[in-house]
């Protein structure tokens, strides 16, 4: 058994990382600056976004989008129920309904068919999500968007590096990106908007900051304006410097992460193909560049553990995990608010997954024999499992 504690996630950082952030440090000036526009470059030039606006994290950036996008009572919202509860709480917040849908079993990914059908007059917008690093079925989407007059939004957290066919995610439409610590690339918390639409880009900086007509970056380049109006009530969202300049080292190895954690999934598949007892995620059949964000395993029916008791096995064997995600609608608060959301099978794969999933180690500094010591705790916890309930006992 290992010595040390891996945990499902660890974020690389170099000498260079901190290079980064010292430099801002000792700048004389730590909040959003130059560093904050250089990260919104970098991650516009890399995914070919024509407007990138950064934000504290990507939960402030969704909040300004609905709000941007008019979200309000009555309004109706589809959502994967298979999502992280940002997007939900959030239309909670601002009185508006979210509609959820369910995923495919084995990608986690919303269906264009499925969101088209949750679709009522009332619907303002859908949002996809792009599920651990895979994209969903785009041009279905957008067809349906445009076709219903429904706002697109694409929740991207998981996918900075995705291409869907050859295209980068974020090069058009609408979407969000995650610098959290556990996303791809971090900036310590931090979010990236990015849009093919100048309105809606100059909408979202001015929001992001108490709806100033200019920020606190071009105050500071136009030798601060102390005349400058608040527009409409925005709020307080932007991202410092502090933050930006780590995101901004992180960006130029964007590329050599995702290579890295390809290279340890597809270890991790080759190792985990005979155990039949787990059942990682697939891939999608459309052409795509695949972002490795998590590996995902969900317990089978050949698992002689619960998924709860498979965690707390690998837990006691020195080995982290996460669970990404539990259906929203079976948080406590949304479990009481609508309790119907599950009724006769509607959301029966969220349900499923919701019940057999953990994310396992996955990082780019993980090394070979970090990955062995995570299928042979697996495979210890499985032999250990078998031999400790008699054949034919209820366990
Ligand atoms: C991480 C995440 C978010 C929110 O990002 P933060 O930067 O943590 O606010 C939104 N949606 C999904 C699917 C995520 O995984």
């Amino acid at each position: 058994m290992r010595s040390t504690f891996l945990p499902f996630c660890r974020p690389s950082i170099d000498d260079a990382d901190v290079a980064a952030v010292t430099a801002v440090l000792r700048s004389g000036w730590i909040t959003t600056g130059p560093k904050t526009t250089e990260l919104e470059e970098s991650v516009g030039t890399r995914c070919g976004a024509a407007h990138a606006v950064a934000f504290c994290n990507g939960t402030a950036a969704m909040h300004c989008l609905f709000i941007a996008g008019g979200i309000g009572p009555g309004d109706e919202v589809v959502t994967p129920s298979m999502t992280w509860v940002s997007t939900v709480n959030l239309l909670e917040l601002l009185g508006a309904t979210p509609v959820f849908v369910d995923v495919d079993r084995d990608t986690l990914l919303a269906s264009p068919e499925a969101m088209e059908a949750a679709i009522t007059p009332r619907t303002k917008a859908i949002v996809p999500v792009h599920y651990a690093g895979a994209p969903v079925e785009l041009d279905g989407f957008r067809r349906v968007a445009r076709k219903h007059q429904v706002a697109l939004w694409e929740d991207s957290a998981h996918a900075i590096g995705t291409r869907f066919r050859d295209e980068e995610i974020g090069a058009t439409g609408t979407g969000i990106f995650s610098l959290h610590p556990i996303k791809n690339v971090t900036s310590g918390e931090g979010g990236v908007f990015v849009t093919d639409d100048a309105e809606l880009a100059a909408r979202m900086r001015r929001l992001r900051f108490h709806g100033l007509g200019a920020d606190a970056h071009d105050r500071n380049q136009q030798g601060r304006s102390p005349q400058v109006e608040v527009v409409e009530p925005g709020l307080k969202y932007n991202l410092p410097d502090m933050n930006a300049a780590l995101g901004v080292s992180q960006m130029k190895k964007l590329d050599l992460f995702t290579a890295r954690r390809d290279e340890l999934t597809r270890r991790y598949r080759e190792l985990l193909a005979d155990v039949e007892e787990l059942s990682p995620l697939a891939d999608p059949t459309w052409p795509h560049r695949h972002a490795r964000h998590l590996m995902i395993v969900r317990q089978t029916d050949a698992s002689p553990l619960s998924r709860d008791a498979f965690m707390a096995a690998l837990k006691a064997r020195n080995i982290g995990t996460g669970i990404h995600f539990k259906g929203v609608h079976r948080h406590a608060y949304y479990r009481a608010k609508y309790p119907d959301a599950g009724a006769r099978g509607r959301l029966a794969n969220s349900d499923w997954n919701t019940d057999r999933l953990c994310s396992i180690p996955l990082f780019p500094d993980m090394t070979e024999g970090d990955v062995q010591d995570v299928v042979g705790a697996i495979k210890d916890a499985y032999a250990k499992a078998r031999t400790s309930v008699p054949a034919g006992a209820t366990p």
